[in-house]
C-alpha cells in the first residue's frame, strides 16, 4: 500500500503542473551509474555478474538531457563514457539538434565523452561546451582535449557561479559550486528552470555538511532534486578507504531528510550510483528502505517536466 501511495505521488509530481503539456520542455535521465558504470572494470562480485552476461542490464553513466520538443533543441549535462548512446537517444537519432554540453567537473565519468567530438569520430563544428574556469583551462591545456579547441570542434564558454544562462525563451540553467575532490577542476551542480518547474542536479558532492548551502532548503525550493547517491553506506567497498572518496551516503541523506513532508521527500531522486550500491538490486532491503521512506531511485528514461 505504501509503495502504491508513493507511486501515485510520483505520478502526480512527474505530470507537472496544470499548464504543462506535451510540448513542454523536460529533462530526461540518460544514465544513473557512477563514473565507472555498471558492470564496473575488474568487478567479479555478484553486483556485476549479471550485468557482464546480459548487456541489456548494463547501466549507463550518470547524465541528464534537456529537451525542448517545440524547438527540437537539446542540451546535455556531462559528456560521459557512454556519450555515443546518450547522444543517439537524446537527439532521437539526429532529429533534434544538440545545442550545448554542460560539464560538472573533470572526473572521468563527466567529461571524457568529449573524445567522440574529435577528428576520429564526429568531427563536430563549434559545439558549445560550458565549463567553469579551471575546467575550461584544463581542457585548453591538456591533450587530447586541446585539439578539440584548436580545431574549433568545440567552443568553450565560461560558466560563472550562480549566473543564469538562458537556453531559449522557455528554459534557463544556473551552475553553482559544490565541495568535491577538485584535483583538476571545480565541481558544479546545475539548476534547471522551465515555465512550470525547477530541477536541481548534483551528481557528485562530498558531504552535505561541507556545502555552504542547506540541502533541505534546496529541496523545499525546487520541484525535482536529483542528487548524489553514489554509496548506500559505510564499508560498501571493503578494500578502499572511503574517507578518500567522500559522498553523502544514502543512509545519511535519509536520516538528514527524515523530517521532510512526504511531498518534499518524493522530490528526491538518487543518482550517480556506484556498481556496489545495494539499491541497484531491485529486491534489496536497502532499496525498499529508500522507497518506503518516500524517496526515489533514478532510472534511465525518467522525464521531468520543466
Ligand atoms: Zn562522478
Ligand atoms: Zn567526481
Amino acid at each position: 500500500m505504501k509503495i502504491f501511495i508513493h507511486f501515485l505521488i510520483l505520478l502526480f509530481l512527474l505530470s507537472g503542473s496544470r499548464s504543462a503539456d506535451d510540448s513542454s520542455p523536460f529533462a530526461v535521465v540518460l544514465g544513473i551509474a557512477q563514473d565507472g558504470g555498471a558492470p564496473h572494470a575488474g568487478c567479479v562480485k555478484t553486483c556485476c555478474s549479471d550485468r557482464w552476461s546480459h548487456s541489456e542490464n548494463e547501466l549507463r553513466v550518470s547524465c541528464l538531457g534537456i529537451v525542448d520538443p517545440q524547438t527540437e533543441e537539446v542540451w546535455i549535462i556531462d559528456a560521459t563514457p557512454d556519450f555515443p548512446e546518450q547522444y543517439h537517444e537524446l537527439t532521437q537519432n539526429g532529429k533534434y539538434k544538440l545545442k550545448g554540453i554542460f560539464l560538472t567537473h573533470a572526473h572521468i565519468g563527466h567529461y571524457t565523452g568529449l573524445i567522440h567530438l574529435g577528428r576520429e569520430v564526429m568531427g563536430t563544428k563549434e559545439i558549445p561546451v560550458y565549463a567553469m574556469p579551471r575546467m575550461k583551462s584544463f581542457l585548453e591545456t591538456n591533450g587530447p582535449w586541446n585539439q578539440l579547441v584548436s580545431l574549433s570542434q568545440i567552443s568553450l564558454i565560461p560558466l560563472t557561479d550562480n549566473k543564469i544562462i538562458k537556453l531559449n525563451d522557455r528554459l534557463s540553467l544556473t551552475s553553482f559550486t559544490v565541495p568535491h575532490r577538485d584535483e583538476y577542476s571545480e565541481t558544479v551542480g546545475f539548476k534547471l528552470k522551465g515555465e512550470n518547474n525547477k530541477l536541481i542536479f548534483i551528481p557528485d558532492i562530498d558531504k552535505w555538511e561541507k556545502w555552504g548551502t542547506n540541502i533541505i532548503d534546496i529541496i523545499h525550493q525546487n520541484e525535482f532534486v536529483l542528487i548524489d547517491g553514489t554509496f548506500f553506506g559505510q564499508n560498501e567497498i571493503p578494500n578502499r578507504n572511503m574517507s578518500e572518496i567522500p559522498h553523502p551516503f544514502i543512509e545519511e541523506s535519509l536520516s538528514q531528510f527524515s523530517n521532510l513532508s512526504m511531498k518534499n521527500k518524493s522530490k528526491v531522486f538518487f543518482i550517480h550510483l556506484n556498481h556496489s550500491n545495494p539499491v541497484l538490486d531491485l529486491k534489496s532491503e536497502q532499496r525498499l528502505k529508500v522507497i518506503n521512506s518516500g524517496f526515489n531511485i533514478s532510472f534511465r528514461g525518467i522525464k521531468f517536466t520543466l
